[in-house]
């Protein structure tokens, strides 16, 4: 049997950034104890079967503290003999020595910190908690605490953000000397204060904010982070085993209110509700796919990743005749959009930022 992925999404946060969409609520200590019960009700209901990734997500969840954490870890091992790699989100604001040193003794072995912006005002316009000297100081506890897989994650195109600040933050990065960073560029969700802000009028325009994606691919590759996927970038043997199960179709079951899985071939998730989680953790599933895996998904999740698509023995896969793949990747090479070798085809930076475009001349012909 394949180990699956583990995803155990914490709904918390100390205070809502203005441009997220993720669901949290704000940290309560009792509804913290609440939810851990819950959540390892939910994760007693799984038959015992192995799991070699674990993700700890949200919201922060290093707000949960060293014992809850604990106590996931411990029912990771006992239902999932869990081993592997082990990622907990942290908010560079919400850690210590103290509390790094007892998630790494808890079991977890990679960090990954929401840096954003090494640029104080950009840090402000996004409402974050913590500064770049905190962000600092948290890198360097963490390696102290003897965690040597640590990613950072930095937005493109916020506001106030030009090509030289940019440069900072790249620059702030390359001091830290972490092995894997995740790049994403804003996006203003529907229902978020940045949205009823109206802030997509402050915010660099699409081409600008299409050059600082660009700035960040080489820039990060010069410090030898290689971009494996469209947002995220690796120094090689360093990229996120966790992440790469969603990209590559593999299953994994999603844990706490909003979680996904992809799981015994159906994608379902909890609804965004933690009052209703804490009720039952195990009844309010709703079924988002019956028959997931098919030709057009598993193209499209992988064309996420630089390494492309091997069309030739994917559509001999699924009987699928790949000669109209081919004749509509022709135009999009030329163009500098993908690249096309011995059957395999890859988009290039320029690609994944019309993706959607790309992907979709690609895979949905009919
Ligand atoms: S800390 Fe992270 S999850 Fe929480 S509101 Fe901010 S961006 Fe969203």
């Amino acid at each position: 049997m394949e180990p699956i992925g583990l995803y155990i999404h914490v709904p918390f946060c100390v205070k809502k950034c203005p441009y997220c969409d993720f669901y949290s609520l704000p940290y309560r200590e009792e509804l913290a104890d609440r939810y851990l019960n819950a959540l390892l009700r939910e994760m007693d209901f799984y038959e015992e079967q192995p799991a070699d990734t674990l993700y700890l997500g949200g919201g922060t969840p290093v707000l949960l503290g060293e014992k809850r954490i604990k106590a996931v870890m411990d029912k990771a091992r006992e239902r999932f003999s869990f081993q592997g790699e082990g990622t907990i989100e942290a908010n560079p604001g919400a850690v210590s020595l103290s509390s790094l040193t007892a998630f790494r003794e808890a079991g977890l072995n990679r960090i990954s910190f929401g840096l954003q912006s090494a640029v104080g005002e950009e840090l402000t316009s996004l409402g974050r908690i913590h500064s770049a000297e905190q962000a600092a100081q948290a890198v360097a506890w963490a390696k102290r605490a003897g965690f040597s897989e640590i990613s950072v994650d930095v937005m493109l195109g916020i506001k106030g953000q030009t090509s030289q600040s940019l440069g900072a933050t790249l620059a702030f990065i390359g001091e830290l000397s972490v092995p894997h960073v995740s790049a994403y560029l804003l996006k203003i969700e529907p229902g978020t204060p940045y949205a009823a802000s109206h802030m997509e009028r402050l915010v660099p325009s699409e081409d600008e904010a299409a050059d600082l994606y660009l700035q960040a691919v080489e820039g990060l590759a010069r410090q030898g982070l290689i971009q494996y996927e469209i947002s995220n970038f690796a120094r090689p043997g360093h990229e996120s085993r966790h992440n790469l199960k969603y990209w590559e179709c593999r299953e994994y079951l999603g844990f706490g209110p909003a979680a996904h899985s992809y799981y015994r071939g159906k994608r379902f998730c909890h609804p965004r509700d933690l009052q209703g989680y804490l009720l039952d953790p195990v009844g309010d599933i709703l079924v988002t796919d019956d028959a997931p895996g098919g030709f057009e998904e598993t193209a499209m999740l992988a064309l996420r990743l630089t390494k492309g698509v091997d069309f030739l023995t994917l559509c001999a896969r699924f009987h699928k005749d790949p000669a109209p793949i081919f004749r509509a990747a022709a135009p999009l090479e030329s163009a500098g959009l993908l690249t096309v070798r011995e059957g395999k085809i890859a988009l290039t930076p320029k690609g994944f930022l019309v993706s959607n475009a790309v992907i979709g001349r690609l895979v949905l012909q009919d």
